[in-house]
């Protein structure tokens, strides 16, 4: 591999620990100190580059494509001119990664100019998975995008050096006058006067500030995945431009892997095994974002419902109840309105109100005014649950024996995500959070705080959830903007690292993630292919007592002020069954499965004793569903096994007579001759212990999906 503005190493003068210590080879030249990673500080020449520094502290198969100096991230050609550190960049890293993808649309750009001469590059950031850019082109489709690909490995395979070209604002329009969205880029962002830089790759260049790799042949692999259509700058009155979309990964390893955990991602998804398994629907009529709970669907829900109501009742909560809309006035005091209005559906005004209004010529935006001003009062669909908990805790004077109250609610609320933010179960507009509020003295911040860990911990178990992390969101420090005083801060952060501690799991604190109210906890839930997804929450709060001024009267015979804890530790019951759904890709245990036992007949003559093993199942509260159609016993199969039960329970000849059940489980395997009672008793067992897989057939082989 060329490094790019490699150099004559310098005479080598002695040893260190990373390796060989360098001096240049004329002490006319100035020298400086560059303090590595462990804390080794090397001399080198003034004007050494960073691959040069990273080169001898490593060798030459270091595997960085770029560095950080002091902190900053640079190109591998940076030179360095004063004392600094300097810490490689791994492209297996975080930061790696991202420069790949960014490396990566470059090269992107420069294969679709050469493919299609007229098309003209706008921009193309690295994205979570990968990385896209957009262009002014005629649309392609799918099919181009093999191509395209064919000749970014191409270019790749040619190596050219990336270079950094620093330009004043002259050169730099003169560099991009063919191209109006560059230009208005440049006429946008910079300063006037201001150059800036570009990234040269063989005759072709972008604008861009990088840092990007060395050299082409880091990007041998990548894979084009999708087009679609995009506007400039996203706003639908602009010119439409093609987005294409790409992965790139360090290795030939990594990308295969990546392309197979998409593959699975695909097969998990669960807006489509949502739809194959009839468990929830989403109406354009009733509106986006909006879940319809079919029964099947319902059923998992209620299910994971009565289990965390159940540790609730255990754990002391009180379960209450509260409507889905508030005075406006109500969220005036809880500080949701005004200002968190972008994110809320409109209010609604009383009809009378309405009419006066409209009698008086009244706008929109006077309308608009009147609300905000507080002139007129309207009701909210409720964006938390919280405030009405509070006025809960308000209708009745509390003394210290009270605390801690803990008021539960499986609670709906509405927020108003961008059109374009919504997919399926996990961004809608409507949701039910798995909601509680606890009103606490201060002494007891600790102990409940610890108490929601609790649950979550049972929870995550019981689902086999067993790769998790949890972040304690803190304060950042020697900030005014914090509601509360210091040392409570101190000990309800401390409650809050002490309790993720207790986990077992891996946990971070992360400064100046904590809300200016009070600090958190968040869970991170990661599944099977290596996704990441944010479940709940738990919150300590000194805010909302104060604003609706909530007291309670101490042992001392004085009036003091709860703390209070807001606690979703699942977000919402969709967002937490959508996760779900792909955990277990649509093959639940069987106390969460819809319906636990499909019972299948081989011929008419066993109708009566199929009818008699669903009528006792029933009568356990097990989930059956009878097929005694005239299909084959293979098609009925093939057929059912499509709604994943967890036992597909099998009637023929033999069982009718001897009074057993033969079962197949999801996988193909099957246990035939099972007595009947034995069955049923079995399968309550599994049931009850919420076993997190089915167990009752013996595995024999891999599955056969
Ligand atoms: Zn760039
Ligand atoms: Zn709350």
């Amino acid at each position: 591999m060329e490094l790019i503005g490699w150099r004559r190493p310098p005479r080598i003068v002695g040893h260190n620990l990373w390796g060989v210590f360098l001096q240049s080879e004329a002490s006319v030249m100035s020298m400086i100190n560059v303090t590595l990673p462990d804390g080794t500080i090397n001399e080198y020449a003034e004007g050494i580059t960073c691959a040069e520094v990273i080169t001898d502290a490593l060798g030459r198969k270091h595997g960085c494509l770029a560095a950080t100096v002091d902190g900053v991230e640079k190109d591998m050609s940076t030179k360095l001119t004063s004392n600094c550190s300097v810490v490689g960049i791994l492209s297996t890293s975080e930061e790696g990664i991202h420069i790949l993808r960014h490396s990566a649309a470059h090269l992107l750009a420069q294969a679709v100019t050469e493919l299609y001469p007229g098309a003209l590059p706008t921009i193309g950031p690295a994205i979570e998975r990968g990385f896209y850019y957009d262009f002014k082109m005629d649309p392609i489709t799918e099919a181009d995008l093999k191509a395209i690909q064919k000749k970014m490995q191409f270019l790749a395979k040619q190596n050219a050096v990336v270079e950094r070209i620093e330009l004043n604002e002259e050169d730099l329009k003169s560099h991009f006058e063919h191209n109006p969205y560059k230009m208005e880029i440049i006429n946008d962002k910079l300063e006037d006067g201001a150059g800036s830089t570009i990234y040269k790759q063989g005759e072709w260049y972008d604008l861009c500030l990088g840092p990007h790799v060395p050299n082409l042949s880091r990007l041998m692999f990548v894979k084009l995945t999708s087009v679609s259509s995009a506007y400039w700058r996203g706003d639908q009155e602009r010119e439409q431009l093609v987005r294409i979309y790409g992965l790139v990964e360090p290795t030939k390893d990594a990308l295969q892997s990546t392309l197979k955990n998409i593959e699975e991602a695909k097969k998990r998804d669960h807006r489509k095994l949502g739809k194959d398994l009839q468990l929830f629907h989403i109406d354009e009529e009733v509106g986006q974002g909006l879940i319809l709970w079919t029964p099947r669907g319902s059923i998992i829900r209620q299910e994971l419902q009565d289990f965390i109501s159940f540790h609730l009742r255990r754990q002391g909560y009180s379960q209450v109840f509260t409507p889905h809309v508030g005075k406006l006035d109500l969220y005036r005091t809880s500080g949701h309105f005004p200002y968190y209005q972008e994110s809320q559906y409109p209010p609604l005004v009383e009809k009378d109100l309405m009419k006066k209004l409209a009698d008086e010529g009244c706008s929109c935006s006077e309308l608009a005014n009147l609300m905000k001003s507080g002139d007129i009062d309207g009701y909210m669909l409720k964006p938390m649950n919280c405030p009405h908990h509070v006025k809960i805790y308000s209708s009745q004077a509390r003394s210290y024996r009270d605390l801690p109250l803990r008021l539960a609610e499986f609670g709906t609320v509405y927020r108003w995500e961008q059109s374009g933010e919504i997919s399926g179960m996990t961004r809608v507009r409507g949701f039910t959070q798995d909601d509680a509020h606890l009103f606490v003295t201060e002494e007891q911040i600790a102990e409940e705080v610890l108490g929601c860990i609790e649950l979550v911990q049972i929870i995550f178990d019981k689902l086999g959830m067993t790769d998790y992390r949890v972040r304690v969101g803190l304060r950042e420090p020697d900030s005014d903007k914090y509601v509360g005083q210091s040392e409570a801060w101190d000990k309800a952060e401390d409650a809050c690292r002490s309790a993720a501690q207790s986990l077992g799991v891996e946990w971070t604190e992360e400064e100046g993630e904590a809300a200016f109210y009070g600090p958190k906890i968040d869970f991170v839930v990661r599944d099977v292919i290596g996704r990441e997804w944010q479940l709940g929450t738990v919150q300590v709060d000194y805010n909302l007592p104060e604003r609706f001024d909530l007291l309670y009267k101490g042992n001392d015979g004085e009036m003091h002020r709860p703390v209070m804890i807001h606690r979703a530790p699942f977000g919402s019951m969709e967002r937490f069954v959508g996760v779900l759904i792909e955990h277990f890709a649509g093959k639940f245990p069987t106390w969460l499965t819809p319906t636990q036992c499909h019972i299948i007949t081989i011929s008419e003559k066993h109708k009566q004793y199929a009818q008699e093993v669903a009528d006792l199942l029933k009568e356990k509260e097990i989930r059956v569903l009878v097929d005694d159609g005239d299909d084959t016993i293979g098609k009925k199969i093939r057929t059912h096994r499509k709604m994943q039960p967890a036992y597909m329970v099998i009637l023929g000849e033999g069982e009718a007579e001897n009074r057993t059940v033969s079962l197949r489980a999801r996988n193909g395997d099957q246990v035939s001759d099972l007595p009947l009672d034995q069955f049923i008793d079995d399968l309550m067992t599994e049931i009850s212990n919420k076993e997190s897989q089915p167990c009752l057939v013996p595995i024999q082989q891999q599955s056969e999906d």
